[in-house]
């Protein structure tokens, strides 16, 4: 594709980001400044098809109306009050999310999907001291491959190293399980055990759905053990794989705590840990916080967010584009021979490459881009696929036909 010219403004910025960003961050050298529904423009005035969400974030894509009248709307009443005091769109939220959850009694609000998650590992933990459990039996059992967040309690609940490499000592009390492995979890868990915490989609880990009857073996030994079942929806929650919750599609499976994120502003920061039964009380007054959390910007998009997320057009949306994109993508590599599988659910689909391209996910994404299409990566080996969960026909059918320029020319090299 041929680009617009890089200007002086936008040279600026990048060199500027470079300069004074935290090198936590490498951001790929493009400035985006505007988007509408999947499609995005650089400040150069280049433009891309989103098939990554903002990490599956902004399922309605860009520029959502209804989104911007319920922030500007609530922004123009009260945008803070902090948890001493209710709030209208607070108050509604947490009652449509433990209401639209089937399992919940109380939503927990925060900021983010690692908070989230810290709330459920705290909830866990003071459940089993609530109970007069011997002080041993707070271990809490995570899956190989896991991504949780990047919080201390969190990094050590992600079972893998590279996120935890530098950041010893970390937390106790965390054991690590091969994921869908049914032998193994029944051989880790025990009277020890407090909790079980896992995705059903591995996101990060490369997009990993969990195997058939897996969940509710799971559960059963978390019922046998008195263990808690929690699970971390943060990416494949909220309509991305189809269902609004994603145990919605795995018979017979009642979680405890399910964890939120991500989707659930459509791109305003919030996250949710909604408690159920076993749970709704073990959090009483003074034991937890968050000075923005619940925050009435955030909960008025929030609400609509989830409110549009169960109308019948997103779910068929979901499920065609979801087709459409999978044979597209089992095409291409017919052509090409790039891909080793192609899986996932819904719209969280990853192509792992073959063993040959190993460790060049990044080019592949970069090549991408260059092209004019926008997805992620899950890890060194996996292309991952998160498109807005609105985005049409022709959108989609254009993004892959960049993403088949990008990798006609990955392969050439
Ligand atoms: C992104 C993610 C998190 C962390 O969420 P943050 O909002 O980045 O803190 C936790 N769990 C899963 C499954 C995620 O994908």
């Amino acid at each position: 594709m041929k680009k617009k010219p890089v200007t002086k403004k936008t040279k600026d910025l990048l060199a500027k980001g470079k300069k004074y960003y935290s090198l936590a961050y490498k951001p790929r050298e493009i400035v985006l400044a505007r988007g509408t529904g999947a499609k995005l423009w650089d400040a150069d005035g280049n433009d891309y098809i989103d098939l990554g969400s903002g990490i599956s974030v902004t399922s309605f894509g860009h520029h959502n109306k209804k989104l911007i009248a319920a922030l500007t709307t609530q922004a123009k009443n009260i945008w803070h009050t902090s948890n001493v005091f209710f709030c209208e769109p607070t108050v509604l939220l947490a009652e449509e999310l433990v209401k639209a959850s089937k399992f919940a009694k109380r939503a927990f609000l925060t900021n983010s999907g690692a908070e989230a998650n810290e709330a459920a590992i705290k909830i866990a933990r003071k459940y089993a001291a609530d109970k007069g459990r011997p002080p041993e039996k707070r271990e809490i059992i995570t899956f190989i491959g896991s991504f949780h967040g990047r919080t201390l309690a969190t990094i050590t609940a992600t079972a893998q190293p590279k996120y935890q490499a530098g950041f010893e000592p970390l937390p106790a009390g965390f054991t690590y399980v091969p994921f869908n492995d049914f032998a193994a979890i029944e051989k880790a868990i025990s009277d020890k055990t407090c909790a079980v915490m896992l995705e059903i989609i591995q996101g990060e880990g490369g997009v990993t759905p969990v195997a058939k009857g897996f969940l509710k073996h799971v559960q059963d030994l978390c019922h046998k053990h008195d263990a808690l079942l929690m699970l971390d929806q943060v990416q494949d929650g909220m309509m991305r794989t189809g269902k609004l919750f994603s145990h919605f599609a795995e018979e017979g499976v009642k979680p405890d705590v399910v964890t939120l994120a991500k989707a659930l502003g459509g791109g305003i920061p919030i996250g949710a840990m909604l408690a159920g039964e076993k749970v709704e009380n073990t959090f009483q007054f003074g034991n937890h916080g968050s000075t923005f959390g619940g925050n009435p910007l955030a909960c008025a998009v929030a609400r609509v967010v989830l409110k549009i997320l169960q109308s019948k057009e997103i779910s068929t949306n979901v499920n065609a584009r979801s087709k459409q994109l999978v044979s597209a993508l089992k095409d291409l590599n017919k052509k090409y021979s790039v891909f080793s599988e192609i899986r996932g659910r819904g719209l969280m689909i990853g192509a792992e490459l073959k063993l040959e391209y190993h460790g060049k996910a990044g080019d592949v994404a970069d090549l991408a881009r260059g092209h004019g299409v926008l997805v992620l990566q899950a890890g060194p080996n996996v292309i991952r696929f998160l498109p807005p969960l609105v985005i049409k026909e022709n959108e989609l059918a254009k993004g892959i036909k960049r993403l088949e320029d990008a990798i006609a020319e990955f392969v050439s090299k």
